[in-house]
């Protein structure tokens, strides 16, 4: 494997001990894997800060946040494991960071890590501009009228969004559409 890889040594003391945290029972340390996995996922993240500091200028707004911090944001989320809004377990391979109350609905704020949500991959591509509470109210609703249609629908408006992220790809439309599966 030929990887110019991030040293261990390089990252922040507090991101090192949640990387350690999330990936020790995962991985065997300091083997390709872990490194491979440690690059992607520094990558995707610097990827989805681009991405929300890019969609913060058309409303004149910066991340309250440095791009190390939203690493660990998001580190500390996939050591609990479970989706916020589904409960379906979240890892390296399938996670997605989505705004609670997405910009265009509400006048400021939105940039900040509070307004921040990480949840599983499909979730993160479903929700779309619904705010956090409408979109946990649309699934219980649907759960509650048929438990197996309900995710039958998830699914489906999961490969919905992803053909539409992936057409809208690199225009910097929503932190959702990094999410991997
Ligand atoms: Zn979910």
């Amino acid at each position: 494997m030929n990887l110019k890889s991030v040293p261990f040594e390089a990252l922040d003391q507090l991101e090192r001990f949640h990387w350690l945290v999330y990936v020790r029972p995962r991985f065997p340390l300091g083997g390709d894997v872990e490194r491979y996995e440690r690059d992607g996922f520094k990558r995707l993240i610097a990827g989805e800060y681009r991405r929300i500091s890019v969609e913060g200028q058309k409303y004149h707004e910066a991340p309250n946040f440095c791009e190390v911090r939203l690493r660990l944001f998001v580190l500390e989320k996939l050591e609990g494991g479970a989706c916020p809004y589904c409960t379906r377990l979240m890892g390296l391979a399938n996670f997605g960071l989505v705004y609670d109350t997405s910009p265009g609905r509400a006048f400021s704020h939105c940039f900040q890590l509070a307004n921040l949500v990480c949840c599983c991959g499909c979730c993160a591509k479903a929700k779309g501009s619904l705010s956090g509470g409408e979109w946990l109210d649309i699934q219980a609703a649907l759960k509650a009228a048929d438990p197996n249609a309900a995710h039958e629908m998830k699914v489906a408006l999961c490969a919905g969004r992803a053909v539409v992220v992936r057409r809208m790809a690199g225009r910097g439309s929503s932190p959702g559409g990094a999410a991997r599966e």
